[in-house]
């Protein structure tokens, strides 16, 4: 592995012109989801202010949407609405992150851009406080070898089978830890709320969680860590794998879980509101399915903890239910529910979204 070479070659040269002085300008990277709807794509430009103070020190923008499956060449441009801005964990200082949305020349919303629908739902439902926590799950790829391999599979052939890697320490058994280090600490830097990070079942995979956060913040942070994760992930030389069944077999794939609670399930009897979400969740089965990522079906198989894709189910404690009551939830009568079908590839906007269309306004959002 030559990973550990890049890491100080690369990693020195950026430390070292990032110190230089930027004369009162700031970069803004401006960062938006491509047309393939999982391809975070940025770019950056120079701001001759000292300091972002809010969002109207940010202009609107725009790229070619023929190069990002968004536009033909003959009306190519698409419009970078900014909505949020981070401090950058790279360039330091007063340089920040900016997360844009998407729009065409008519003034539609791009076919990535669900963050415009998620915002409309989260504003009907604000009076219940939806609470949303998400587990998002990847695979670390190697580079220096073709095709690309998980970063515990050795030079052509399979690692030990599954067992050692969940939550593991030692070599042979965690395999980029310094990965997961880096991108927690560019999160809590940059102000992402990750509550907490582990190694996963599958030699290579890691999770990381982000909330609880209230309504369209969930979204917006979730993206942006998967953002710091790609651009640590190329940092140290590797690449970060979303699909939610990366290796066929008895290997587990890589879920997003989606936790959330309301004003209401969080309350005194809070039990039965999450028994009636449930039994909506059960009706649109499919519905949410749908939007719950690509090729989910190779993931939801019925084993490797997951349910099957065609059943709907839930249980306390049940790791093989689509849908978990956590054990204190049940027995203190209040808390939340966590829905295990959405896949690593889904779209948070859109998980998010139908939870609380589904639950709080029965599907009518
Ligand atoms: P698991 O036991 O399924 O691996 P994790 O600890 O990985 O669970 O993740 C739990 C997630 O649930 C975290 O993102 C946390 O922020 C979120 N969470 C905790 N309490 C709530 C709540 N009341 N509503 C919504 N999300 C919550
Ligand atoms: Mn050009
Ligand atoms: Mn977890
Ligand atoms: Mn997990
Ligand atoms: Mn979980």
């Amino acid at each position: 592995m030559k990973v550990a070479d890049k890491v100080t070659s690369v990693g020195r040269g950026e430390y070292k012109f990032s110190k230089l002085p930027q004369h009162g300008n700031i970069i803004a990277e401006y960062i938006w989801i491509g047309g393939r709807g999982l391809d975070i794509r940025s770019k950056s430009r120079t701001l001759e202010i000292p300091k972002v103070n809010s969002l109207d020190d940010l202009p609107d923008w725009n790229y070619d949407g023929s190069s990002t499956f968004q536009a033909d060449g003959h009306d190519s441009e698409i419009l970078l609405r900014p909505r949020v801005f981070f401090p950058d964990p790279f360039r330091l200082g007063n340089n920040v992150l900016v997360l844009c949305d998407t729009w065409k020349p008519d003034g539609s919303p791009t076919n990535t851009n669900f963050r415009t629908d998620c915002l409309k739902v989260m504003t009907s439902v604000a009076d219940e406080e939806p609470w949303f926590g998400f587990e998002q799950e990847y695979v670390l790829y190697r580079n220096d070898c073709y095709p690309h391999r998980p970063l515990g599979f050795p030079d052509g052939g399979y690692p030990a089978p599954q067992g050692p890697y969940y939550c593991s320490v030692g070599g042979g058994c965690a395999f980029g830890r310094q990965i997961m280090e880096a991108h927690y600490r560019c999160c809590l830097y940059s102000g992402i709320k990750i509550s907490g990070t582990n190694s996963e079942v599958f030699p290579g995979q890691w999770e990381f969680q982000i909330g609880p956060l209230t309504g369209i913040d969930l979204g917006d942070h979730v993206w942006m860590a998967r953002y710091l994760l790609l651009r640590v992930a190329e940092h140290f030389g590797t690449s970060v794998n979303w699909e939610c069944k990366p290796v066929i077999g008895e290997w587990n794939g890589s879920g997003c879980h989606a936790n959330f609670s309301t004003k209401s399930t969080r309350a005194e009897g809070g039990m039965d509101v999450i028994h009636r979400y449930i039994e909506k969740l059960r009706e649109k089965h499919s519905y949410c399915i749908d939007g719950y990522g690509k090729d989910n079906a190779k993931r939801l198989s019925g084993t490797c903890e997951t349910s099957n894709i065609n059943t709907f189910s839930f249980g306390v404690a049940d790791r093989g239910a689509s849908i978990r009551i956590p054990r204190a939830t049940a027995s203190s009568g209040r808390g939340y529910l966590e829905d295990r079908r959405p896949a690593s590839n889904s779209d948070p906007y859109v998980v998010s979204a139908l939870l609380a269309d589904v639950a709080i306004l029965d599907g009518a959002g």
